[in-house]
């Protein structure tokens, strides 16, 4: 019964199995071997554009620091929401790595970014010309970090406002699987077609080892990417490694079977609490479930051994048990239906 977040799982064995076959030769290095050459043409395939530059990293922090970097110079600012991941998880990785870029917290419910608030900060920023710090990117995530998914149009909403003032727009996809399986679109369709310059393809929380691709469909921006990459040292010398895990995700479709499961879990984690009386902090839209229940369920489902943080953190089993404290949990691949009812049960 863990939950604690989708990263705590193992990996896929088809992952595991692709890893000790790119074991038994020799290789290129540094992403010119041949596994690589198959999974850049199987993701241009799948996103549907021929032209992208496709790289592979080991972290969502890279992949979205570098990424940012290659997007706003560092006397701009990127738009986020201000419960975004690169706002509260990365230790100030965009800012190191665009040299000092400025973050521009958004507001807007379950993590989504309220068009309005994109706007107002819009309006205010660079008001003085040369004094002020300069519009720089749009960086959205979906699925957000409060279980959320953005539907096609409220992408487009967003990327129309950023391109009328002429900025890029960045997609932190740690979830892209997730969000990608709940809306039932393409990858095209939530991203290019619906004006998304970089996306981070998250491969680490959907039953990888720990590879992200970094899909630029931009290609002029190809080639700063490969030097910030190297410089920031997230190039891989064995680099087949990270291959055969984006090989065995993209296999068959691999990362939208391991999303919809761990979304159809979500589901029925969230159906289930609400009929033991919980109540949801969000929607369950993609694999994480925010649910407050009674510290008396609490003690019962942490007795018998389920996992998962308070949130946020400052909550504590010490107190009166009928008072309802709240918590997130998350799904993954690997999340089984006795896990979920095991849960259940014990409320
Ligand atoms: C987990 C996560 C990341 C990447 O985190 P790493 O720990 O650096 O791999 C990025 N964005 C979001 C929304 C995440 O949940």
């Amino acid at each position: 019964m863990w939950f604690t977040s989708d990263n705590a799982g193992p990996a896929h064995p088809s992952v595991m199995e692709a890893l000790t076959r790119a074991n038994a030769d020799y290789a290129g290095s540094y992403g010119a071997d041949a596994i690589m050459d198959g999974v850049r043409a199987k993701i241009r395939n799948l996103f549907e554009a021929p032209d992208a530059a496709v790289y592979l990293v080991a972290t969502g922090t890279a992949a979205n620091a570098l990424s940012l970097a290659c997007l706003c110079p560092p006397w701009a600012t990127i738009y986020c929401h201000r419960n975004s991941h690169i706002e509260e998880d990365e230790c100030a990785a965009p800012e190191f790595y665009t040299g000092g870029a400025k973050l521009t917290l958004l507001d807007g419910g379950h993590a989504r970014i309220e068009p309005r608030s994109f706007e107002d900060a819009l309006s205010f920023t660079a008001r003085a010309g040369v004094h002020n710090v300069q519009k720089g990117a749009l960086s959205l995530t979906n699925s957000t970090e409060a279980g959320a998914v953005y539907s096609l149009d409220q992408i487009r909403a967003l990327t129309d406002i950023a391109k009328a003032h002429g900025l890029p727009v960045h997609l932190d996809g740690a979830r892209f699987s997730n969000a990608v399986a709940a809306l039932g679109c393409t990858p095209a369709e939530m991203t290019w077609k619906a004006g998304v310059d970089i996306v981070c393809f998250g491969g680490t929380k959907n039953g990888l080892m720990g590879v992200e691709a970094v899909v630029i469909f931009d290609a002029k921006l190809a080639w700063e990417f490969e030097l910030r990459r190297k410089r920031g040292g997230h190039l891989f010398s064995k680099h087949r490694y990270l291959s055969a895990q984006m090989e065995a995700y993209l296999d068959g479709d691999l990362w939208r079977e391991m999303a919809l499961h761990a979304n159809a879990m979500a589901t029925r984690l969230s159906e289930g609490l609400l009929a033991k009386g919980a109540d949801l902090q969000h929607p369950t839209e993609a694999n994480a479930v925010f649910a407050a229940w009674s510290r008396d369920g609490h003690r019962a489902v942490q007795a018998a051994g389920g996992q998962y943080y308070f949130w946020p953190f400052n909550q504590s089993l010490d107190g009166p048990g009928d008072e309802k404290l709240s918590a997130r949990l998350v799904c993954s691949w690997c999340t089984t239906e006795e896990d979920v009812d095991g849960f259940l049960n014990c409320l």
